[in-house]
């Protein structure tokens, strides 16, 4: 997929409040600092439609684009920060959880997992419960170009082997990187097919 239009539309707290008509939306989501918003610009082409921030937690808010006029990426916010405080986290939690269970337009979402890292509880609870909730989603693994591919593919296996532990079968998985640009014509191509459904 080309793209030829990448427009912010609206940030909100209140799924109630997302954009009201019918275009498929695709949603990215994934704990703080992840990368999620380099990964939005990167498959974007743009450089900054996404902010990419330096204080982790800070974009507690669902932003809505509209790419080549027809269908949304959402961002969500990061979710599991430890400086946020369990008020807040529980709040925000509450409205990640009321989108996906109320959003209608979603039609896939893309959980971002930093691929050096260990499986952390709180991303396979999250999963789990996307799971239990039957919402549709792929893992993104982040930051590819931080290792040798050995290691990428030792860490996706170990992943994925935990994930087995649980679940009958693992989700789809990608692997990218914002800095080098992998896996961004295999999302978007998977984006694409879904759109053409
Ligand atoms: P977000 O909080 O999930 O939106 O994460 P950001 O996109 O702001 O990225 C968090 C940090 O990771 C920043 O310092 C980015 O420069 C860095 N980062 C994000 N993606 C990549 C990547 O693909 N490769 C490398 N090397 N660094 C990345």
């Amino acid at each position: 997929m080309q793209i030829k239009t990448a427009e912010f539309v609206v940030s909100n707290s209140d799924v109630s409040k997302c954009p009201n008509n019918t275009i498929p939306e695709y949603a990215f989501i994934g704990r703080s600092n992840v990368g999620k918003s380099s990964l939005i610009n990167m498959i974007t082409g743009r450089k900054s439609l996404a902010k990419t921030s330096g204080r982790p937690g800070k974009t507690q808010l669902i932003n809505h684009f509209i790419i080549n006029n027809n269908w949304h990426l959402v961002d969500l916010p990061g979710y599991g920060y430890a400086k946020v405080s369990k008020t807040a986290k529980k709040k925000f939690q509450q409205f990640i959880t009321d989108y996906f269970l109320r959003r209608e337009q979603m039609v896939w979402a893309f959980v971002l997992i930093d691929i050096r890292h260990e499986p952390q509880k709180i991303d396979l609870e999250f999963m789990q419960w996307m799971g239990e909730n039957a919402i549709p989603f792929s893992i993104v693994f982040t930051k590819a170009d931080k290792l040798k591919p050995k290691a990428i593919e030792r860490n996706v296996n170990s992943y994925i082997t935990t994930l087995l532990e649980t679940w009958e079968t693992a989700p789809k998985h990608f692997v990218t990187s914002s800095s080098s640009g992998t896996g961004r014509e295999e999302l978007l191509e998977y984006i694409d097919k879904m759109n053409q459904k």
